[in-house]
């Protein structure tokens, strides 16, 4: 081993690729028919693929994974050296993947060969220096893959696994993958009767049941409210407009394989709308603007169409139809950094509320060659305003959209993940293609610079993240179904329908439970349910007029309050708790 490579710091790639030698060293030992093809590192862990005939089953698994625990605790070092072509294809023979891989190493390139106690890989290196190294390693699922990824090429096993420094990260991962299954917004959607998306009207389309609808309406109350406040104007665009408008745009040019299309109807060929800006711009163009009327801000729950390959689609979070929260701003150059201001102001008013406190600042500049006149001008409003939040951010030199400098606001859930919501984008470009003007104090024409923006982003997608944020829990304020009211007996449902109309009459989201189940089981649905409070009403509670208060747990583990208090005191604490959002 070099000096150089003994000093080099395992890095968690290197440290996983390891693992992958540790795989296939196991899969030598126990099923020495299974051909070893290549193992790659990937995000949280690694794979490798074998070619065999017999399926991997679950107990093979244990049985690898067992061995890779041996070979971990051997402490083998890993050990490279150089071979010549000849070598390499010669000590693979029986391995016609690796004499492909051996063949196809470009002349003049090392080709070199990495051994862990009694096995040896073709490998172009990157690895820890000894087994022991990996603190925690765990199998985890086997999968189907084709050779090189191509349909044409034999099907091979592709074994995943994890591994990491320390069996407490190992432990910790597990522990948060457990959590994130439970909070699984697909599965989740099921059971709370959420949403679902439908075979026979095709995928990545969400049917928003009731529950969900209602949730989306509060959300959007939400956002509307914010809107409003910093004078937004509401405005509504078609769903399927004239492909002209996208050619204009550019959209037909650039981003054609991601829009549905076209729809030929009278010779004119019609396209679903796969953004809203084009049609905001339409309406700004509609007449002339004073630079006195600046700036617009026009907004739209918009509903766009995007297409995405079938294979990509998962629940609310990459679908084919979404509703953003979009809006478009016109202003002059000067106008920018005040409108950076109160798009970040609202965006930390709309996180906190619905509870994401660790929020993300990305900023992307463009790309040398693109840069303007303006482009500093506006990354300099971008850094004012987030610097007058004490709003720290990362900056990604150049890697911005084509259309100008561009914020990215990420937030983490209540387990640790991270999910990217809102973007805030300038653009220089869309207001030159469409020819965009107001009227200066000078009297001159100029062109106004655009904001794109969307905080919540689309609405199916903070849905899917809200539901795992608080794995379907919603607070008071924000649940489907705030209360159910529950009567012991068919004595007490007089007095339950009672309670349940008062609440209503409120303008409470109140269920009333008239089956004839057991109180137990009730109330055991109802929990399931995830409904913040079941009020028990028996015949003591309708002789006070009161209701028998079950306060959903914090935790499933854990037992809710339960507490008998008057009709008017629980309006009153369910009202401050829908006030203050908690
Ligand atoms: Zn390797
Ligand atoms: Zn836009």
């Amino acid at each position: 081993m070099s000096e150089a490579l003994a000093d080099h710091q395992t890095s968690l790639a290197e440290l996983r690729h390891t693992a992958a030698h540790v795989l296939a060293y196991a899969v030598q030992d126990i099923f020495p028919d299974a051909k070893p093809t290549i193992g790659p590192a990937v995000e949280n862990g690694f794979y490798y693929d074998f070619d065999r005939d017999a399926a991997f089953t679950p107990d093979d698994l244990a049985r690898l994974d067992a061995r890779m625990k041996e070979i971990v605790a051997a402490n083998y070092a890993m050990t490279g050296r150089e071979v010549t072509r000849e070598e390499a294809i010669a000590h693979f023979a029986g391995n016609p993947y690796k004499v492909e891989i051996a063949r196809e190493i470009p002349e003049g390139e090392k080709i070199t060969l990495y051994t862990i106690g009694a096995f040896t890989d073709l490998c172009r290196g990157g690895h820890a220096h000894t087994t022991g190294e990996i603190g925690g390693v765990k199998l985890m699922s086997v999968a189907g893959a084709y050779w090189r990824g191509d349909e044409r090429k034999p099907m091979l096993q592709r074994i995943y696994g994890t591994a990491w420094p320390s069996q407490a990260e190992l432990d910790a991962y597990l522990t948060q993958l457990e959590e994130a299954h439970k909070r699984d917004h697909r599965k989740l959607g099921v059971e709370l009767d959420l949403f679902s998306v439908e075979e026979d009207a095709g995928g990545g389309l969400i049917f928003w049941h009731p529950k969900g609808a209602v949730v989306r309406g509060i959300v959007e109350q939400f956002i509307r409210e914010g809107l409003r406040e910093r004078g937004y104007q509401p405005v509504v665009t078609p769903h399927v407009v004239s492909e002209r408008l996208y050619e204009i745009s550019g959209h037909l040019e650039n981003y054609a394989d991601s829009m549905f299309g076209p729809l030929d109807v009278e010779e004119q060929r019609f396209r679903l709308k796969p953004m809203n800006c084009p049609g905001h711009i339409l309406i700004y163009k509609n007449r002339l603007h004073s630079y006195r009327e600046l700036p617009l801000r026009f907004s739209e729950f918009g509903t766009v169409y995007r297409y995405e390959r079938s294979g990509v689609l998962h629940g609310l979070t990459r679908v084919r139809g979404f509703t953003q929260d979009d809006a478009h701003l016109f202003c002059m150059p000067e106008q920018l950094q005040f409108e950076f201001e109160q798009t970040v102001d609202e965006a930390i008013r709309l996180m906190n509320a619905f509870g994401f406190t660790d929020i993300e600042y990305f900023l992307s500049t463009r790309e040398a060659k693109l840069r303007g006149d303006t482009d500093p001008l506006a990354e300099d409003a971008i850094r004012k305003a987030l610097e007058r939040y004490g709003i720290a951010y990362d900056v990604d030199e150049g890697g911005g959209a084509f259309y100008g400098p561009k914020l990215d606001i990420n937030v983490r859930d209540a387990i640790g993940r991270k999910w990217q919501l809102g973007t805030v984008q300038v653009d220089f470009v869309l207001p030159k293609r469409f020819d965009l003007k107001y009227r200066g104090s000078d009297g001159v024409d100029h062109t106004p610079v655009m904001i794109h923006r969307a905080l919540a982003g689309s609405m199916e997608r903070f849905f899917g993240i809200l539901i795992e944020h608080f794995g379907g829990a919603f607070p008071a304020w924000l649940a489907p179904v705030q209360a159910v009211v529950v009567p012991i007996s068919e004595h007490q449902i007089e007095y339950a329908r009672t309670v349940a109309a008062e609440l209503r009459g409120h303008g409470f989201r109140i269920d009333l439970d008239e089956s004839n189940e057991k109180l137990g089981y009730k109330i055991r649905h109802w929990k399931m349910q995830k409904v913040p409070y079941v009020l028990v009403v028996g015949k003591q509670e309708a002789a006070d007029g009161t209701v028998n208060v079950n306060e959903r747990a914090a935790s499933p583990e854990s037992q809710g309050e339960k507490r008998t208090v008057s009709l008017a005191t629980f309006m009153e604490e369910l009202t401050q708790k829908v006030e203050a959002r908690s």
